[in-house]
């Protein structure tokens, strides 16, 4: 079997929908689990009419409500006639009708926990999977609506829930017999926990519901369809000739995503990766086209992408008495442990340390402690760019092909070594773009 996953774009509306229905229905003697985000900007606008009900601002609220109907009422009758239209009507009816008393109950009280949040968002996914299986029996495809609160089971911490995965893997795999010619349907991001009360596995989550399924079920592959193609050897913004990486290893897609790069965050994966079963990243508008394979272990000793952070914090500091000295690392970092800031890169020297943050928040603060002990040069508006890859190391001349590349630019510091999988540099903002294209033009040219 297979799941396949369409996030809110692949199913904002009625040609999207059938487009997603396209791609599965293809797949059909494959099993498919389809696993579905809300529509469009759904879960943004309930999280709206959540607001505005904490307020006290009901007629508000039921505004943003009346759009939301619209949009899946709209769909509805564009793609359903007769009796299948009625029947979804009236489920839809019900929803909104549960909705409204949510709303009005929130209103009232001028609240909205976390625990309420999670039941008023469960709404978005639970209207899309329903439209979209109401249209998959239209179009004469045999279809299971599943209710994924009854099949994912997590802990209490509502808007963020974590899966309890032997609980989940237990009760979906005794519920659900995926078969060759029918279609499962289920919603992504939520799920319940142990007392049956709605969670959510946390924004964007659909994909991690996925994940979970595709693991309990051991599923061939996990497709994950979005509207890029796939995961792209830098950002296209800034980088035109910019392709699709065929295939990654999670661990490279993880460091990727932690530098800067706009992928699916790989730990949403990761039920998937760790039982060995492959996580695509597909095109919904061109399914036949390039696509992305994340592996546990990817073949080949590569650069794989190039990914870039701005705006972040170069801080150097300078010890005179670093000669010899111990303790004084420890020391520094505890200032950083103090301010809750975390160091991305580090590079040393016998008498400095060069280091990147990502905040300027506390940034005053560190600098005064830094200084009771040492000498402390910032410099703002520095870019991280990443090579990543798998056996950097073993690439005997890639520090040449680097810096020959980056001839002319003011490289001010480079990290490299202690991973495998990470080579990075800092340059200043302002060169940033131009290096990142030199960069691509020397590992990326025969693309
Ligand atoms: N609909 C949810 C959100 O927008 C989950 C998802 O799309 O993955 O965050
Ligand atoms: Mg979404």
């Amino acid at each position: 079997m297979i799941v396949a996953k369409f996030g809110g774009t692949s199913v904002q509306d009625a040609e999207k929908i059938d487009r997603a229905l396209d791609i599965v229905e293809a797949q059909l003697e494959r099993a498919p689990f389809l696993v579905a985000s809300a529509m469009g900007k759904t879960t943004d606008r309930l999280v709206e009419t959540s607001r505005e009900a904490e307020k006290g601002n009901y007629r508000e609220s039921l505004k943003i409500l009346e759009e939301i109907k619209t949009l899946h009422y709209e769909t509805a009758r564009s793609f359903l006639r007769g009796k299948n239209l009625e029947t979804l009507l009236a489920k839809l009816d019900q929803f909104f009708q549960e909705l409204g008393s949510i709303i009005r109950g929130l209103s009232l009280l001028k609240e909205c926990t976390a625990r309420s949040s999670d039941t008023l968002l469960s709404f978005g996914e639970l209207l899309s999977t329903t439209v979209i299986a109401a249209r998959a029996e239209e179009r004469g495809i045999p279809v299971t609506w599943l209710d994924s609160r009854l099949l994912i089971k997590t802990d209490s911490q509502y808007t963020n829930a974590a899966p309890d995965r032997t609980a989940t893997d237990e009760i979906v795999r005794s519920a659900i017999e995926p078969e060759p010619g029918r279609l499962f349907i289920a919603q992504g991001f939520i799920a319940s926990d142990h007392r049956g009360i709605t969670t959510t596995l946390g924004r964007g989550g659909s994909d991690f519901s996925a994940a979970v399924y595709g693991a309990a079920l051991g599923a061939e592959e996990v497709q994950i369809w979005t509207d890029v193609p796939g995961i792209m050897t830098s950002d296209p913004r800034i980088v035109p000739e910019a392709g699709t990486v065929s295939e990654i290893s999670y661990q490279e897609a993880a460091e990727l995503a932690y530098f800067g790069a706009k992928v699916l965050h790989p730990s949403t994966i990761q039920p998937a990766v760790e039982r060995s079963i492959p996580v695509y990243v597909r095109n919904t508008a061109d399914p036949e086209g390039k696509h992305t394979k994340i592996v546990k272990k990817a073949s080949g000793l590569e650069v794989r992408a190039l990914a870039m952070k701005k705006n972040t914090v170069l801080i150097n500091v300078y010890s005179t008495r670093m000669l010899n000295a111990y303790g004084f690392l420890s020391r520094m970092f505890t200032v950083f442990e103090r301010y809750k800031t975390p160091v991305d890169l580090i590079a040393t020297s016998e008498v400095s340390v060069s280091m990147t943050i990502d905040s300027e928040n506390s940034l005053q603060d560190i600098r005064k402690e830094l200084e009771e002990f040492s000498q402390v040069e910032i410099e703002k508006d520095r870019s991280i760019i990443s090579l990543v890859g798998t056996g950097l190391r073993e690439r005997n001349n890639l520090l040449l092909s680097v810096f020959k590349s980056l001839n002319g630019y003011p490289v001010e510091m480079i990290s490299f070594g202690s991973s495998d999988v990470n080579l990075s540099l800092v340059v200043p903002d302002s060169e940033a773009e131009e290096a990142l294209r030199a960069l691509h033009r020397e590992f990326f040219s025969t693309l």
